[in-house]
């Protein structure tokens, strides 16, 4: 069997304040871009990444990646959504895919494992997720509390993510069109209605966003080459 990857790779990454997208950057050895396609094609169930990159991206095919047979090209779009549907449009209806992150590097096997196995038994699809373990306050608006949210039963949203293809391409189609945000794709299927499978990932599984996350992926990954 193997598996279709559609990692969205368009973003600029204003929050990280470096001089090129934080996919670009470097950490334990090679880019943060070339680290989360590896371990999505290390994956024995994995055959291809579809990677949406921004028009005139003068960074990706300078990478020995952008000439691998199992990598396919797309342009991304202005929002994340938009970049994963230029993916989606490489795949047929009843394919499987797996949306995940560029921007998360350390991707375990086991999770990625866990997470294709069951995908599949479930009508809507999975997510990787983790518990939050904070204490969650819902603010004013005026940077004072209005409320402590409940965090029993509430998680992170990590990706992978996967869905039927149908199933995704239509959900979002239709949240789109209506106007939902979307920040993940299960958000696409929930706006319809579906609940998608929440499988407990790990919490390092983490989105490279913030100058200091940089060191913190970094030394996940050293741990792991050790
Ligand atoms: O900005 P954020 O960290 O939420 O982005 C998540 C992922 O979506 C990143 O891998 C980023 O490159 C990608 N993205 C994209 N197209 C956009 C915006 C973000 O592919 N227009």
């Amino acid at each position: 069997q193997t598996l279709t990857a559609v990692v969205p790779a368009a973003g600029v990454g204003s929050r990280m304040q470096a001089d090129r997208p934080k996919q670009y950057l470097v950490i334990a050895g090679k880019t943060i871009l070339e680290h989360t396609v590896d371990s999505l094609l290390q994956h024995p169930d994995i055959g291809r990444v579809v990677i949406a990159i921004s028009d005139g991206d003068p960074y990706f095919h300078q990478l020995p990646l952008a000439r691998r047979p199992e990598i396919v090209v797309v342009s991304g779009g202005s929002e994340r959504a938009d970049s994963v549907f230029s993916g989606l449009a490489t795949l047929a209806d009843d394919d499987w895919v797996l949306v995940h992150d560029a921007a998360r590097p350390c991707l375990h096997q086991d999770d990625l494992s866990r997470l294709i196995e069951q995908a599949q038994q479930h009508a809507f699809g999975a997510i990787l997720a983790a518990p939050v373990r904070d204490t969650m306050k819902r603010g004013d608006g005026l940077q004072s509390i209005a409320s402590t949210v409940d965090r029993t039963d509430l998680w992170h949203a990590l990706t992978p993510q996967m869905f039927r293809v149908r199933q995704l391409r239509e959900a979002m189609v239709k949240a789109l069109a209506q106007g939902a945000v979307l920040t993940d794709e299960a958000s696409a299927l929930e706006f319809c209605g579906f609940s998608p499978r929440l499988v407990p990932g790990r919490a390092d599984n983490l989105k490279v966003t913030q100058p200091e996350d940089l060191a913190l992926a970094e030394f996940y990954l050293q741990q792991r080459q050790k």
